[in-house]
């Protein structure tokens, strides 16, 4: 008998997995690339309730089931979400602690969500349930979930910083990004991107369309998105643009859902 050991013949199988012969630039499959991915905002829309959220919802459901459109809903965490980040950042425990305390709320709000819609086939999906959304769509189901990433305790720190700093805002673009899907849409409160804060600074001018490459050079006091997503948007191969809307303005919701670009758009 041979003590050779056993080897399975592959390109990858005398590798370390390290060097530079292991790098290999590919364009992977766009899942659901037809797949809408939308984040209802935490503070700027599920907080302020029913008045802000039931006209969005009236027209995602409209979006469904008169255009045909398939959404994927993500849910951000809002005001309850920065209170856990307070105290467990001036308690000081690690940023891997605060991300996975930070997941709960935005879970919560997905629950709530899902429950809203469930006479519209709102379905709560996990992540893991990725592999169920073509029969959820095929079905005529919304799926919604939390926006948070499932980094929890192995979530990166940010130099200077305790916050988590992939929260909802990225977990909806990297959902995007996974599906395929060209754009993420995020429905917030103000009609996109401004040059300032807008609620702090009246004199702030709104930005319709930017490269994210512009952004980063403007170096803005504020933003309006995780900066982590101005960052990605331009290494990815699927979700090129970020478009963030407003969900208090009548219609915006479903222009967007309908292809239009209202608000800001940031591309890639
Ligand atoms: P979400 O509820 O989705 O988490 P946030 O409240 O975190 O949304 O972010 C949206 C808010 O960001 C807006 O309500 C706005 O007041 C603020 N903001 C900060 N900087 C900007 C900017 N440059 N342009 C537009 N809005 C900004
Ligand atoms: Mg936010």
């Amino acid at each position: 008998m041979s003590a050779e050991r056993r080897t399975l013949e592959s390109t990858l199988s005398r590798s370390n997995l390290t060097g530079p012969g292991d790098k290999y630039e590919y364009r992977p499959t766009a899942v659901m690339p037809d797949v809408k991915v939308v984040k209802i905002g935490g503070q700027s829309i599920l907080d302020r309730g029913r008045a802000a959220l039931f006209p969005i919802l009236d027209e995602i459901v409209e979006a469904r089931r008169t255009y045909g459109v398939q959404v994927v809903l993500l849910t951000g965490g809002g005001t309850r979400a920065r209170h856990i980040y307070s105290i467990a950042s001036e308690l000081e425990v690690p940023t891997g602690v605060v991300a996975t305390l930070g997941k709960y709320i935005p879970m919560q709000n997905a629950r709530m969500l899902q429950m809203l819609l469930a006479k519209h086939g709102g379905l709560y999906i996990l992540p893991d349930d990725f592999e169920k959304l073509p029969l959820y769509m095929q079905m005529g189901c919304i799926p919604i979930m939390s926006g948070m990433p499932p980094f929890g305790y192995w979530e990166k720190r940010e130099e200077g910083s305790r916050i988590p700093p992939h929260r909802t805002d990225a977990g909806v673009f990297l959902s995007a990004e996974f599906l395929g899907s060209r754009r993420a849409i995020y429905i917030k409160d103000e009609d996109g991107l401004y040059t300032d804060d807008p609620k702090k600074n009246p004199a702030a001018t709104h930005i319709p369309r930017i490269t994210a490459k512009e952004l980063q050079d403007k170096g803005l006091p504020d933003l309006v998105v995780e900066r982590v997503v101005v960052e990605y948007v331009q290494r990815s191969q699927w979700c090129k643009e970020l478009q963030i809307l407003n969900g208090l303005v009548p219609g915006q919701v479903l222009a967007a859902l309908r292809g239009e670009d209202v608000g800001t758009i940031i591309t890639g």
